[in-house]
């Protein structure tokens, strides 16, 4: 973890605090020193566990029962019933899963219902 309050190792200046997209960690405006992780996105590093659901819909159509039918390898009729009541269809995803899962219910035009709230 860098700290908050982080002085420059090499000119004891005040650092301060990078977060530009990929990019996290701690530069010194005075003299240029920096320590920098890149290509950890701050989703990898959620550890939280989602429970991912969706809203019911009275009227699947074909591929909507599909994509739960694929996701939660459940049946056909199973998968119907799950959408016609809504509710959660995948437990303990990591934010990354949560992620592309919620983008494949929005491509379907299903609603997610996830749980905590998911900010990614
Ligand atoms: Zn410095």
């Amino acid at each position: 973890m860098i700290e908050e309050n982080f002085s420059c190792p090499k000119c004891g200046s005040q650092t301060e605090k990078i977060n530009e997209g990929r990019t996290v960690g701690t530069r010194c405006p005075q003299c240029g020193w920096s320590v920098v992780t890149t290509y950890t996105q701050p989703i990898d590093q959620d550890v939280e566990l989602y429970e991912v659901g969706i809203k019911k819909i009275d009227h699947p159509d074909k591929n909507q029962i599909k994509v739960i039918s694929n996701l939660s390898g459940i049946n056909f009729l199973q998968a119907r019933k799950k959408i016609k009541e809504g509710g959660s269809v995948l437990f303990n995803m990591n934010a990354r899963q949560t992620s592309s899962i919620k983008a494949m219910l929005i491509e379907a035009g299903l609603s997610p219902a996830i749980n905590p709230d998911f900010k990614w």
